[in-house]
This record gives structure tokens, C-alpha cells and sequence, in this order.
């Protein structure tokens, strides 16, 4: 390794890289280069990333974060869409035998078979990404909906999309993306990221989310899917009541509305509250209850 090339994430080298190829960063690949050596290993520190650790990354670009993740990982798998950026991750990780670069759509990728394919078994796999925001929701949906239980995920998005996915009840940002999120894993925003950090500076600031198996919940829903699109359309409509949202849902007819009436009592809702007022147990005790009124 040659010690006095200074690190991919510091300014100094992603100017040099982006000049030397004459890279014009695509606005509509969200490519921003992260480019603060401090952010970058404190990203990797929030993954709590270790020699024994397989690591997925999703979009590299010129690979700040993927050598960092390198130095200490067991091995980095990252997918990037642009064909254009391979041969500079080709040059700029060209010292890290433990990374392979997958030219692919991550939201095209099969995770469990890449997984399989390039890791070896009985070691944690992890996520750790600055995300392309115009994507972060069917990225986080599609991880979190695949059949790959990661052992942490670590991820950067935008501020205001990072407030939403921590948000509770009773809050202006909670809704169906809250609820499906905590429904999946424990959230947390680990740290903040100005704006001012990156290459080219985005309009937004950041945030780095972790996500971490959560733990069992006292209820289950009786279908997953059943209980995303029962909490959907109950937000359809987030400044009318549940019982108007319901009606969204199950129809107007008078029968509908008296069954509607019964499932409200029985897990004792009140038909005139907002659905943001609902916690996700609430949720998924409605979703049950109306399954079991035949409604569902
Ligand atoms: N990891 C780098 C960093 O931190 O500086 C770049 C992050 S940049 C915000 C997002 C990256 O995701 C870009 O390299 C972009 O080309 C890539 N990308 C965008 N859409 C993608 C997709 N659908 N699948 C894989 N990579 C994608």
C-alpha cells in the first residue's frame, strides 16, 4: 500500500480522483461523494464492523467508504449501477483483495444468492451504505422484505426521511413508513451529517440510520403483507379519523360499518382518533381483529 496516497473519503483525494477522470457526479444516480475522513470511519464504527464481519454495500462510487469498510471487514461486497465508476474503483481499491465490486441495480439484485455465492458461511453479514436517496425507501423495503436477516444495517439518508423512519406516535413524521420499519427492526438515528461533507454538496442534510434485529414483539400479526397495506390505507387520509380511514378501506355500507364498529370495541379503539395517534401493537391488534370479523 502506498502510505503517502492520503485516504479516498479525504477532499483532497475525492477532487483528485473526480478530476483525474474526469467524473461529473450524476444528480440522477444521488451521486454525492461523501468526502470527511472522520464520518466516514464513524460510519463504520456505528456498524461496529470486525475482521469476523461480511459486509454488503449498496452504491460505492469512487469507493470512500468501501476502503474504509475494507480495512476493517472480512470482506465488502458493494453493488454500483454505474458502469462508468468500475474502472476507478478498479484504481482506488486496487490494494484490498477482500473487496468485489457487483456492476448491478441493487434493486434488480438477488441478496440471498450473492450472500450464499460470496460469503462464507457462519459469520454476521451487515449493511452498511450512504445511500442514492432517490431510492431509500424500496431499497430499505426490499432489504427488509428479503429473506436475508442482516446482523445490522447502517445506513445514510436524508434528514427528514431519517426522522420518519424514527418517528413516533402522536408526531407530525409517523406513519406507515414508522410503522413498517419498527415493525421489521429496532431504529435508531446514530449520528447527523451536514451537508457540507459531501461532493457536491446535496440541498439536504443527512442522517446515518441503524437498524438492529428487534426483539420479539408481543403480538403478531396474522400476515405481514396483510398488516403494510391494513396501516397504508389507514394513513391514506392522515388528518380524518380512523373511523372515515376504515371506511376508506372496508367500504360505507351499513352492515360494513357496524361490523367496523364491533372490531373498534373489541380491542377498544376509539373510532374518532387520528392514525397517528395508533402505536404499531395497536395496529396489528386491528389488522387481527378485523381478519377474525371476516373483513380481512
Ligand atoms: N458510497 C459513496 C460515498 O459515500 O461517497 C457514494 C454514495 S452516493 C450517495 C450513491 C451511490 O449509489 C452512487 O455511486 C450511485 O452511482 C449509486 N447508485 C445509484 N443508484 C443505484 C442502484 N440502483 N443500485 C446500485 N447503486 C446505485
Amino acid at each position: 500500500m502506498n502510505n503517502n496516497v492520503p485516504e479516498i473519503g479525504s477532499p483532497a483525494r475525492t477532487k483528485a480522483i473526480l478530476n483525474r477522470y474526469r467524473l461529473v457526479a450524476k444528480k440522477s444516480l444521488g451521486q454525492n461523494f461523501l468526502s470527511d475522513l472522520n464520518i466516514l470511519r464513524n460510519i463504520v464504527t456505528a456498524a461496529d464492523v470486525t475482521a469476523d464481519d461480511n459486509v454488503i454495500e449498496i452504491g460505492p462510487g469512487i469507493g470512500a467508504l468501501t476502503e474504509q469498510l475494507a480495512r476493517k471487514a472480512r470482506k465488502v461486497v458493494a453493488f454500483e449501477i454505474d458502469a462508468n465508476l468500475l474502472p476507478v474503483l478498479d484504481d482506488t481499491l486496487m490494494d484490498y483483495d477482500n473487496v468485489k465490486i457487483i456492476n448491478q441495480d441493487i434493486l434488480k439484485a438477488n441478496l440471498p444468492e450473492v450472500i450464499r455465492d460470496e460469503f462464507e458461511p457462519g459469520h454476521p453479514v451487515k449493511l452498511v451504505a450512504n445511500l442514492p436517496y432517490y431510492i431509500t425507501t424500496p431499497i430499505l423495503m426490499g432489504v427488509l422484505q428479503s429473506n436475508v436477516s442482516f446482523d445490522q444495517i447502517v445506513v445514510m439518508m436524508q434528514a427528514e426521511v431519517a426522522d420518519r423512519l424514527v418517528a413516533v406516535p402522536g408526531t407530525k413524521a409517523y406513519g406507515s413508513l414508522s410503522l413498517v420499519m419498527q415493525y421489521r427492526a429496532h431504529v435508531e438515528v446514530a449520528f447527523d451529517v451536514p451537508r457540507s461533507a459531501f461532493i457536491p454538496q446535496p440541498n439536504v442534510d443527512s442522517a446515518i440510520i441503524r437498524l438492529t434485529p428487534r426483539e420479539p414483539l408481543p403480538v403478531m400479526p396474522y400476515d405481514d403483507k396483510a398488516l403494510f397495506g391494513f396501516v397504508k390505507g389507514c394513513f391514506a387520509h392522515r388528518r380524518k379519523s380512523l373511523w372515515n380511514n376504515l371506511q376508506g378501506i372496508f367500504g360505507k355500507q351499513p352492515e360494513v360499518r357496524e361490523r367496523i364498529q364491533t372490531v373498534l370495541q373489541r380491542v377498544d379503539i376509539s373510532q374518532q382518533l387520528r392514525p397517528e395517534r395508533l402505536t404499531l401493537i395497536n395496529f396489528i391488534e386491528l389488522v387481527n381483529a378485523f381478519h377474525d370479523e371476516g373483513l380481512m
